[in-house]
């Protein structure tokens, strides 16, 4: 693999769209910046529920299917080559929205074995050796089974990639900073009798919202802005965006940001806040 980029990104999401949503600024940024990004995805999204009417008899295994492809437009967007489901596409299942029954289906992420599927994504790891790490926080961001499973799922696997042949050196959580959630939806306040959404969504349904202190790293993607904004829209079972705002299928309007914040939770947390994912890293230096 000495024909690899000098700085390599592995991101780790629950469904298709998760990566446009949390880090399509992000990935745009860095593979138009030379950086080989790999975006694992730990499912298809097959039980999401449908934004579109006529798309609305799609579920299941055609569902997923469908989000495949929408995945891979996201992706073209995004200038991301490398993308992969975790075991292969259809390995592991959509768990549902928490408490549901579909939480017991013994195909769903939610029922997997956290180190088999770690094993998965260390063979991943050992092959792509990333220098970065992005996940969700231990609580998924917001509490979707298929959420936390990927939290345990990756830190568990950048466990066993260490003892193995990689050890990653930077691992981060998406995070939005308190200031910046609730200056963004005073915004969306004032700018909702213009929109074509009805309703707005408030700062607690915006994963990862955390006191500003600890946000250690923030992406200034503006200017791939329109790249986060294309893939999002490329995920139109399940996104429908009017910049800068989109809907999820709960129809409240929610900012689309496009700086992205970090938590860095490995490695040696930076006195000043960062602007770049693989700040202090020396390339060749991580093994
Ligand atoms: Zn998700």
């Amino acid at each position: 693999m000495t024909d690899m980029p000098d700085r390599r990104l592995l991101l780790v999401h629950a469904h298709p769209d998760d990566e446009s949503i949390n880090n399509g600024a992000t990935m745009a940024r860095y593979a138009a910046e030379g950086a080989h990004v790999t975006l694992v995805t730990c499912t298809l999204g097959e039980r999401g529920e449908v934004i579109p009417p006529e798309l609305g008899h799609l579920s299941g295994a055609a569902l997923g299917g469908h989000r495949l492809a929408e995945l891979k437009d996201a992706m073209g967007a995004l200038g991301v080559a490398d993308f992969r489901l975790l075991g292969g596409a259809g390995r592991y299942c959509d768990s549902g929205m928490m408490g549901l029954p579909d939480n017991d289906d013994p195909a769903c992420f939610w029922r997997a074995d956290v180190d088999q599927a770690a094993g998965l994504l260390a063979e991943v790891i050992r092959e792509v050796r990333p220098h970065v790490l992005v996940t969700y926080d231990d609580n998924g961001g917001y509490g979707h089974p298929d959420h936390i499973q990927a939290h345990r799922v990756a830190m568990r696997a950048v466990e066993l990639a260490a003892g193995t042949g990689w050890d990653i050196p930077k691992v981060y959580w998406n995070r939005v900073p308190r200031s910046v959630a609730d200056a963004s939806f005073a915004r969306l306040h004032a700018d909702l009798p213009g929109l074509p959404f009805e309703r707005a969504a408030t700062v607690d349904d915006v994963p990862g919202v955390v006191p500003d202190e600890q946000v250690t790293t923030a992406i200034d993607g503006t200017a791939h802005a329109a790249a986060k904004a294309a893939a999002m829209r490329a995920h139109a079972t399940q996104i429908t965006v009017a910049e800068p705002y989109f809907v999820l299928s709960n129809a409240l309007a929610q900012p689309l940001f496009t700086t992205e914040y970090y938590e860095l939770v490995r490695g040696e947390r930076p006195e000043e806040r960062e602007n770049d994912l693989f700040a202090g890293l020396v390339p060749g230096e991580a093994s």
